[in-house]
Formats: structure tokens, C-alpha cells, sequence
């Protein structure tokens, strides 16, 4: 159930992430003490407790703490073009690095190959040139050696579970380092996958994994393109309509962990940036992100950055969270009642219980019982490295369940059946016309 959240490696050094052989997953070395496993978000969270920690005093919602939402874009053309959304992230990087009270910002940054890590940036000319999304497994152990290392206060980068780790660790054994965040930008986050996924669709396309030299898996528009440079070229591969890449970036090359996931929204984050994936901004030419701010202080921000011209942005509510993601991924409708199944099978299962809980409607229990039975299949498979044989499972016997989701997505997204319906309300049409 490893992240690669690295608040192990902080509470035991003996620690240091590596890259399981088998499952192409980052985990930690050797088993270690109860105090690793003490801030270890595969264990459990205390939700509650590091909401108390991180927001006093404010008010916790089945969103989370929320103070606004909005949608928004870069003005910057390029800047917006080139991200994985809306260009929110090095917006609000940018002009946080401005800032006198502002010493840097710790971000996902590439290495080499499909090695990315957490780097410090200081200077704003490098911003620019952090990537998008990165969508496989990264080791993210470097973030709080950074936040240890380095005097200053800081902007921190991440994903939910990689917040929650570090969260976990800081307020259990080092409480001092909070002062050295400044402001926490999180990512919205459904899934991140093995690097199985990858293996598989260099598989497909005749692309040699071993040489990968670079990968970007968004940007170009709204949805982008996976890309993936090696010394005979770039490959290129649809992220919507090639049916290699649906079977590639099945489900079941997630980090286990991730369908047990109940903070896709970010809870910890002071502001979270996601994709707009509504009815309304379908149609536009660039990303437009969905912007959760969490305290009075973001949400001034980003107002301010607006007057000096540089987003675009119209309130929404977070009734827009949920049509913008789905149900599952808002409350966790599906991980509540997988981690009821596993807790019954006696199967390792994290603790977690988010401020979501009571708004979550448990998915039925074949549902549940039926994905598992797949996913152990589906994982065994994997492991023994036989792609061609779930690219075939998914031409047959899954492919009704495919076509479904796209008759689903061309129906709700395309023909906006449900809004024409009245089942969902919408952004109107004026709301999103200040958009590219
Ligand atoms: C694994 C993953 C899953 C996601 N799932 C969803 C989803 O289901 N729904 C949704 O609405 N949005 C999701 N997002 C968020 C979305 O893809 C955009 O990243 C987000 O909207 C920010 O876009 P941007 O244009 O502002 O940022 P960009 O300009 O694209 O910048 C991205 C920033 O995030 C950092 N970063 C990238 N990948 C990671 C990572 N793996 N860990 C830590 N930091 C990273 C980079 O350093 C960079 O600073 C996901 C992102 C990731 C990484
Ligand atoms: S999830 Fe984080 S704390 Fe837990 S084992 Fe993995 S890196 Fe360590
Ligand atoms: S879905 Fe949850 S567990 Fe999976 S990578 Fe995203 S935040 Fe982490």
C-alpha cells in the first residue's frame, strides 16, 4: 500500500524508498519500527486530528475545510497551454516566490528517465520548466530532507497522500517544521499508477522502456497526449481514444492504495488545483482548472492575482466539486466500502476516516467483491509482465463495460443529457465565456 510518501524515511533513516522489482512500486527498504509506521498514510490517518492541526478553528464540510471555490485560468497563453489544467500551480508558484515571507518552493521536479523527485526551487525563471501531471510513481522521501535541511519558509507541492505522510510526520515528531511551510498547493488526485502501466504501453506501441529519456503525460489542451521521448524518437498516444492506452491505464495498474483512497480532494492542502472536467468547459481549447480554497488567506490570493491580471476566474460552489469529479472520488463511495470488504477478508487495509465519511453512499457489495476478484487476477497478471493478455481480456470480456463509460461520457459531457434533464445544475454559459 506504499505512496512513496517518504515520512517513514524521516522517522526511521535507516530507511530509503526503492523500487519494488515485482509490483514497480516505490517502497521502503526493510521493515522498520513503530515509529515509521506511526506516520505511514498506508497504516492509517487521522483526518480529523490533522485537519484540527492545519485548519483551527474552521469548520470541516464533507468537501473539507472550504472557503471558496472556483474555476480559473492562467492569462499567460503559453504557460496555460503547456500545463496539465489551467496553469494554476506555476501561477500561484510565481507570485508566492515573489514574496519577501517566501524562500522557495519545494516541487516535483525530473531527473532522469522516469525518475522525478521533490527539488527546491528558487528561482522563478526555473517554474516554467517543472513539469505537468506526473501520473506513475514517484519517490517523494526528499520533501521533508528538504524542509529538515533548509532555513526559510517554504511552498510545498503534492498530491493528498503525500501530504498526509508528511503532515503525519511533522505533527507526531517534528511539530517546528510547520512554520517552515508557508502555503501548500495540492493537487486533486484520482489514481497514480505503477510503473507497470508504463511498461505495458511501450509494450503496445514498440517503444523501448529501458531507454526511456523523458515522459509528459499532459498538456497541448485540455485532456494532452501521453508522450514519451527515447534516442529513436517521441512516441505519441491519445490519453482518450487509444484503446492501448485504456488498457495500459486500467484501474488495476494503480497503486493498490488508491482504491482505498478518500482524500482524492485534498483535505490537507491550504489550496487545492484540480481539472474542471464539467459539461460547460468541455468544449474549450485550453485547461481550466477547479480551485478548492481552503482558508481566507488562498482565497485572497487568488482574488489578488485576478486584479493584477493574471487569472481568470468565476465562483462556483462546491456543488461543482462533485460534478466535476465523480461521486467516488468527492466522497469515496467505492473505498469506504472496499475497505469494509478487505477489513472482512482480513486484509491489510489503512485506517482512514475523512471528513466525507458521512456523505459517502458504500457501493454495493458485488460490486466491491467482483473488482477485487479482478483486481487479484488483474495484479498477478502484471506481475508476470502479461500485457498482451489484458489488452485481449479488454477487447472481449471487458469491452461492454468500456464502451459504456464512453456512451456515458458522450451522453453527460457531450450532449449534456442530464443537464438538459435538470439532474445537474450547470456553470452557465456566461460564467465560462471568460475562458480561451
Ligand atoms: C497523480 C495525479 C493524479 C491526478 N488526478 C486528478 C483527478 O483525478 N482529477 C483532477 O481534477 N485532477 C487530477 N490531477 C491534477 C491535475 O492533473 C493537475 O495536476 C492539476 O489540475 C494542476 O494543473 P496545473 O495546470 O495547475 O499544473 P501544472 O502546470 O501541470 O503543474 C503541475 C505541478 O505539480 C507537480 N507534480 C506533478 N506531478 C506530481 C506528483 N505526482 N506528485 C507531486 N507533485 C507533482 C509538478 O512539480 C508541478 O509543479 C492529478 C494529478 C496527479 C499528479
Ligand atoms: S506510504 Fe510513506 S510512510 Fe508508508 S511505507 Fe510508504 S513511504 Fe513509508
Ligand atoms: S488516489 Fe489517493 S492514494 Fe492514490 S495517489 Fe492519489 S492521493 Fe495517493
Amino acid at each position: 500500500m506504499c505512496i512513496g510518501c517518504g515520512a517513514c524515511a524521516a522517522a526511521d533513516p535507516s530507511l530509503t524508498l526503492e523500487l519494488d522489482p515485482e509490483r514497480l512500486l516505490y517502497r521502503p527498504s526493510h521493515a522498520s519500527n513503530a515509529a515509521a509506521a506511526a506516520v505511514c498514510p498506508a497504516v492509517q490517518v487521522d483526518f480529523h486530528g490533522l485537519e484540527e492541526q492545519v485548519f483551527p478553528g474552521q469548520q470541516s464540510t464533507p468537501y473539507g475545510v472550504v472557503d471558496t471555490v472556483m474555476l480559473a485560468q492562467s492569462t499567460d497563453y503559453d504557460r496555460n497551454v503547456k500545463a496539465s489544467s489551467g496553469g494554476l500551480i506555476k501561477e500561484l508558484l510565481l507570485e508566492l516566490l515573489a514574496r519577501d515571507d517566501v524562500d522557495g518552493a519545494i516541487c516535483l521536479d525530473h531527473v532522469e528517465g522516469l525518475r522525478f523527485e521533490p527539488r527546491l526551487v528558487r528561482d522563478p525563471d526555473e517554474i516554467d520548466m517543472l513539469p505537468g501531471s506526473i501520473y506513475h510513481a514517484v519517490p517523494l522521501d526528499k520533501a521533508l530532507q528538504l524542509l529538515r535541511e533548509h532555513d526559510g519558509r517554504f511552498v510545498l507541492v503534492a498530491i493528498p497522500c503525500q501530504l498526509e505522510g508528511i503532515y503525519s510526520y511533522i505533527y507526531t515528531h517534528e511539530p517546528l517544521l510547520v512554520s517552515k511551510i508557508h502555503t501548500t498547493i495540492g493537487l486533486l488526485c484520482g489514481w497514480l499508477y505503477s510503473h507497470h502501466a508504463l511498461r505495458a504501453i511501450c509494450r503496445f506501441k514498440g517503444v523501448d522502456f529501458d531507454q526511456i529519456e523523458e515522459i509528459s503525460f499532459r498538456g497541448g489542451g485540455p485532456v494532452g497526449s501521453l508522450q514519451i521521448r527515447t534516442p529513436d524518437g517521441l512516441a505519441k498516444v491519445s490519453r482518450r481514444i487509444d484503446f492501448s492506452y485504456q488498457v495500459a491505464f486500467d484501474r488495476s495498474f494503480n497503486s493498490p492504495r488508491c482504491h482505498l483512497c478518500i482524500n482524492h480532494s485534498n483535505f490537507l492542502a491550504d489550496i487545492v488545483v484540480g481539472d474542471a472536467w464539467l459539461p460547460s468547459t468541455v468544449k474549450t481549447r485550453t485547461g481550466i482548472s477547479l480551485l478548492i480554497c481552503r482558508n481566507p488567506d488562498t482565497t485572497e490570493l487568488v482574488r489578488r492575482m485576478r486584479k493584477d491580471g493574471r487569472l481568470r476566474t468565476t465562483d462556483v460552489t462546491v456543488d461543482d466539486i462533485k460534478e466535476s469529479q465523480k461521486r467516488q472520488v468527492v466522497f469515496g463511495d467505492f473505498a469506504y466500502a472496499y475497505a469494509e470488504y478487505r477489513m472482512e477478508q482480513g486484509l491489510h487495509t489503512p485506517q482512514m476516516v475523512g471528513p466525507n465519511r458521512s456523505a459517502a453512499q458504500l457501493t454495493g457489495r458485488r460490486t466491491v467483491e467482483e473488482f477485487h476478484k479482478d483486481l487479484v487476477r488483474k495484479l498477478e497478471l502484471q506481475g508476470q509482465r502479461r500485457y498482451r493478455y489484458l489488452w485481449v481480456r479488454k477487447a472481449t470480456v471487458e469491452f461492454p463495460k468500456l464502451a459504456k463509460r464512453y456512451l456515458n461520457w458522450f451522453f453527460v459531457r457531450i450532449l449534456r443529457v442530464k443537464s438538459l434533464l435538470g439532474v445537474r445544475k450547470e456553470v452557465s454559459r456566461e460564467q465560462v465565456s471568460i475562458f480561451r
